[in-house]
């Protein structure tokens, strides 16, 4: 039997806090993995989970990414995720349960920052907000980041100018042909950057009317959803689900590279191998995506729109570092970018934990006692 101490153990989670409140219904997981790179950050995410064992695994192993994601982007702040245990999905959350889950992410003083995810509706992210200071993403209006989906996207097209300089040794993107899964938020924005850099564009989306739009608006080509893993193209981008590359779709892909903003792409790190051996070019998922943190971390010293697209920029030197760290070590590019967060979380935050109190690396020695500057 593996315990949630085994794992903790295993997996170097400092804390991991169940919340039940009896009165409201609430049931959640908040774990935080690591905080020796400052206070942790990470969505809170609402699911209707099979059991308890599944909703822990699945925070225990998304805190952990989050780690990963924020050191190999350079940022001053650990991994961290909630998950809210709900049985429908589509039913409004009522103002005391949200209430209840603020109160238990208030009492870890600043340990784990929730930011929305999955499942999460701004009305919750709100409702949220009135109880407790560690929420981020919050109303523009407030002093929050907002929507991060137009940063991730240019973080996206900095990692494919990456991907080509690797490929062919020049990054730009003019001429090529990219094929993106899903033109949601993400991929939307995606698809107007990469036909104004005047790269082709192929787009399928479960919504085919959104789709369409895309396509219409750039120019692109329509394909259905069955057919997009096989496009002919230089760049794949997933930007739709994670777990999109198993044994079989990897097996068929017909691009050079895969770059996009999905998280966990791959159903397993024996992918990350599998692509190298079919050479195959995998930007790391969690470096590749790393624009919507970037974009929340602007928060904490007075947001700047402008300061977050600049910063995302900075993913084409990360990612061009991870792939020559990959060739230095002959190892596939996804194990390369964890071996570079590692590798900087030994270094920067050996042995260190951030306590309530604190500073922070963007506080100039003061205690961290809010996330935005103060608003006159
Ligand atoms: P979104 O929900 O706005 O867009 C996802 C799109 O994918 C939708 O249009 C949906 O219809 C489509 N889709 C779903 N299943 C599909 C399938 N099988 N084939 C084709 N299309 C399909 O989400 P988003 O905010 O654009 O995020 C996309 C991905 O990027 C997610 O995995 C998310 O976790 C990740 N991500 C997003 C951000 C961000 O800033 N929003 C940051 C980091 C990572």
């Amino acid at each position: 039997v593996t315990t949630v101490t085994d794992v903790m153990a295993a997996r170097g989670h400092e804390q991991v806090v169940f919340v039940a409140d009896a009165p409201t219904g609430l049931r959640a997981v908040i774990a935080v993995h690591s905080t020796a790179l400052g206070p942790s950050l990470g969505g809170i995410r609402f699911w209707t989970y099979r059991s308890e064992d599944d909703a822990v695994r699945d925070v225990l192993r998304l805190s952990e990414a989050m780690t990963l994601k924020a050191a190999a982007a350079g940022l001053h702040q650990g991994g961290g995720k909630a998950v809210v245990l709900i049985d429908d999905p589509d039913a409004p959350r009522t103002v005391e349960l949200l209430h209840a889950m603020g109160r238990a992410i208030d009492e870890l003083g600043g340990r784990y920052l929730a930011a929305e995810d999955v499942g999460a509706t701004t009305r919750d992210m709100d409702l949220i907000a009135e109880i407790t200071p560690w929420v981020t993403g919050v109303d523009p209006a407030a002093g929050g980041s907002g929507d991060p989906s137009p940063v991730t996207a240019v973080g996206v097209v900095a990692a494919m100018r990456a991907v080509l300089r690797e490929l062919d040794g020049a990054p730009g993107l003019a001429g090529r042909r990219v094929a993106i899964q899903g033109v949601g938020h993400v991929g939307g924005h995606l698809a107007r950057l990469l036909s104004a850099a005047g790269a082709s564009v192929v787009v399928a989306d479960a919504n085919p009317a959104r789709a369409q739009a895309v396509a219409d608006a750039v120019g692109g080509e329509v394909v259905d959803t069955a057919t997009i893993l096989e496009v002919e193209c230089d760049i794949l981008a997933p930007c739709a689900l994670g777990g999109v590359l198993d044994d079989l779709t990897a097996s068929r892909l017909q691009c050079r590279s895969v770059c996009g903003a999905a998280n966990n792409q791959l159903s397993d790190d024996t992918i990350d191998d599998l692509l190298a051996t079919r050479q195959v070019l995998y930007a790391p998922d969690f470096v590749a995506n790393a624009g919507g943190i970037i974009n929340i971390a602007e928060e904490f010293v007075g947001y700047s729109h402008d300061r977050a697209l600049e910063r995302a920029e900075g993913i084409e030197q990360t990612m061009t570092r991870v792939f020559a760290l990959a060739r230095e070590r002959s190892t596939a590019p996804g194990a390369a970018a964890t071996a570079m967060a590692r590798a900087r979380l030994d270094a920067e935050g050996a042995g260190r934990r951030w306590r309530p109190g604190d500073p922070a690396a963007w506080t100039g020695g003061a205690p961290l006692q809010r996330l935005r500057p103060a608003t006159s």
